[in-house]
């Protein structure tokens, strides 16, 4: 079981596979007013960033669970090397439905909200592991100015407008669904960049120590392509977010 190989290879050297910075993440932390000891589960924890750096931070403890490989054992490296190894787990494995036995402090999926099917159906799976009165985290991407034209949110890679919704409505949405907005931290261009120019150095290494792989074309392709796609598109129509909620 893994996730799409092509992502193993253009994110292999991210520590965070987000717009945020590791800034913003020590940002997030910090307005979470966490406590040590508090229980953190990640649903799609990639490379285990936040989960790590609040463990050294804050001394929360917690799970992730990623279907990557490759970042769950990037994951592990990392607690190692943080010292926090004791504090949390990276379970290798789909997150699609996973409750934990153990109730969270804290129940996130930053940026993978895919996994139940869009941000509703995972605010309703993180409930089910939350502690009475914790915070469910959703990161999310919304739209910074609407596309006027279909066409220009396929150049953002969404399939349609309606994939994502402005702030204001994202914010409404969250209402709808019976939660309190408590705080949020929003990525930037900056932030944006930092997650898609990053793969652009990591595909061309890759490309040439991989010349003959299989997806040595695919990868070519875009890295030929991925520059200028971003700066007419995504980096100027989509902002990102994680959202703080608690249920009402
Ligand atoms: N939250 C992390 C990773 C976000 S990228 C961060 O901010 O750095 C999305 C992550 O979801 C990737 O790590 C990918 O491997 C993971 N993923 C995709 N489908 C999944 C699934 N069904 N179950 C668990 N993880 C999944």
């Amino acid at each position: 079981m893994d996730i799409p190989r092509i992502f193993n290879i253009t994110e292999s050297a991210h520590r965070i596979h987000n717009p945020i910075t590791p800034d913003k993440l020590a940002t997030l932390g910090a307005a979470l007013r966490l406590e040590a000891g508090a229980r953190v589960l990640d649903l799609g924890s990639g490379s285990g960033e936040m989960l790590c750096t609040w463990a050294r931070d804050h001394g929360v403890t917690g799970t992730g669970v990623d279907m990557s490989q490759l970042f769950t054992a990037q994951a592990k490296r990392r607690a190692e090397e943080l010292g926090v190894a004791d504090q949390v787990e990276f379970i290798h494995g789909d997150a699609a439905g996973y409750v934990s036995d153990e109730k969270a402090n804290v129940a996130a999926c930053v940026g993978a909200t895919w996994i139940a099917g869009g941000f509703a159906g995972t605010i309703a799976l993180l409930a089910q592991s939350l502690r009475p009165g914790g915070i469910i985290l959703i990161g999310e991407p919304y739209w910074r100015q609407l596309p006027p034209t279909e066409d220009i949110a396929k150049g953002c890679l969404a399939h349609s407008i309606s994939d994502f919704l402005t702030l204001p409505a994202l914010l409404a949405s969250f209402r709808q669904l019976g939660c309190d907005v408590v705080e949020m931290v929003l990525a930037d261009q900056d932030g944006w960049d930092r997650y898609e120019a990053a793969k652009w150095l990591t595909m061309r290494r890759w490309l040439e120590a991989n010349p003959d792989d299989e997806l040595a074309q695919e990868v070519r392709a875009q890295l030929t392509t991925e520059p200028e796609r971003y700066a007419t598109y995504t980096r100027e129509y989509l902002g990102w977010g994680v959202f703080a909620l608690m249920l009402r």
